[in-house]
């Protein structure tokens, strides 16, 4: 990672006490497995609450969070150090314009990603959304082509609004399931990836209320409709997801040029010209061959070999 300037994390002092402890013990947890960076990136459409997801875990104000379409194209990364660990937080614009994927944004979060190592993706969403339209797949082909398939082992859905009143007298858990559902089988066919493998490496679907007036427990501690209190919450999935076995991401010029279109199907080149010899040439050759020994020979030439007298 380029050296960059981290501030000590001081917006963690901001949590209830309980949010704190169950942060630092998820920190400790890490540093023992040596793990002490943790790179964390979100990514989505605009307006759908990441640098408001961003600010609420570092319990600061400091990506600019904006009701309307005014949000530069550049991505931000903070950098906090708490007790030798360091969480480096990348915000990034909405990747989506007047209903196209806007490859200029994409450019730019490519160029600032480049020799970074991205420890888990935050592919944010709303929870109140009803429908999913093309565009989700394309942002989700979109955020595949840069990384790879390999980001979805590495990812999380984080939907924001989570404190909301699902329509038609559906219960909570029954809109959550079915929204869940709906957008991992966006991330599937966006990603290209088989049923199969997605249903073993399922990536977890976080909830996450960033305005002030999620409701609190006891203890002060923001919570869902269901009490659980979402910072730690998402925290810790998200060390759950760095532990499953799949490795960190890093941006690299290879990654980001994508597949040379050159090299493409160049492996199958020897298999087609000894498809082509044994198929296509062996096979006219024994045509040819056949032809000649089928064919009637001419008086003058059965008159050169001494048959032309012959009796047939
Ligand atoms: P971004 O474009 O994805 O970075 O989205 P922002 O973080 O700028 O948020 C867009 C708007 O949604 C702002 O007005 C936020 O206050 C609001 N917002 C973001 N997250 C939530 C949330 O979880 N609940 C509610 N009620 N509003 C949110
Ligand atoms: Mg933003």
């Amino acid at each position: 990672m380029a050296a960059q300037l981290a501030r000590e994390w001081t917006g963690i002092n901001q949590f209830p006490a309980a949010t704190q402890n169950k942060l630092l013990e998820l920190l400790g947890k890490l540093k023992s497995e040596n793990v002490s960076t943790l790179t964390i990136l979100l990514m989505g459409k605009g307006g759908v609450g990441k640098s408001s997801t961003v600010n609420s875990i570092l319990g600061e104000r400091v990506a600019t969070v904006s009701a309307f379409q005014s949000e530069g194209l550049r991505p931000m990364m903070f950098s906090r150090t708490r007790a030798g660990f360091t969480l480096n937080i990348i915000d990034t614009p909405g990747i989506v314009e007047g209903g196209y994927v806007n490859e200029q944004a994409l450019e730019i979060i490519k160029r600032f990603l480049l020799n970074k190592t991205i420890d888990v993706l935050l592919y944010v969403d709303r929870l109140d959304a009803y429908r999913l339209d093309s565009l989700d797949r394309l942002v989700i082909k979109a955020i595949t082509d840069i990384f790879g398939k390999r980001i979805w082992d590495r990812s999380l859905v984080v939907l924001t609004h989570a404190q909301l009143s699902p329509p038609d007298g559906l219960s909570y858990d029954d809109f959550f399931a079915r929204r869940s559902e709906a957008l991992l089988k966006y991330v599937r066919l966006g990603a290209r990836i088989k049923r199969q493998e997605f249903e073993e490496s399922r990536v977890p679907v976080i909830l996450v209320e960033n305005s002030g007036r999620c409701k609190t427990n006891e203890d002060g501690e923001k919570i869902l409709p269901d009490g659980t209190a979402w910072i730690p919450n998402l925290v810790e999935v998200i060390t759950k997801v760095i532990a499953n076995g799949s490795k960190s991401i890093t941006v690299d010029q290879k990654l980001i040029d994508g597949p040379n279109p050159n090299n493409r199907g160049k492996l199958f080149i020897p298999l087609i010209l000894a498809f082509q010899y044994f198929f296509v040439v062996k096979g006219i050759q024994r045509a040819i061959k056949q032809d000649i020994k089928n064919e009637s020979k001419p008086l003058w030439e059965l008159r050169d070999m001494g048959l032309a007298n012959r009796k047939f």
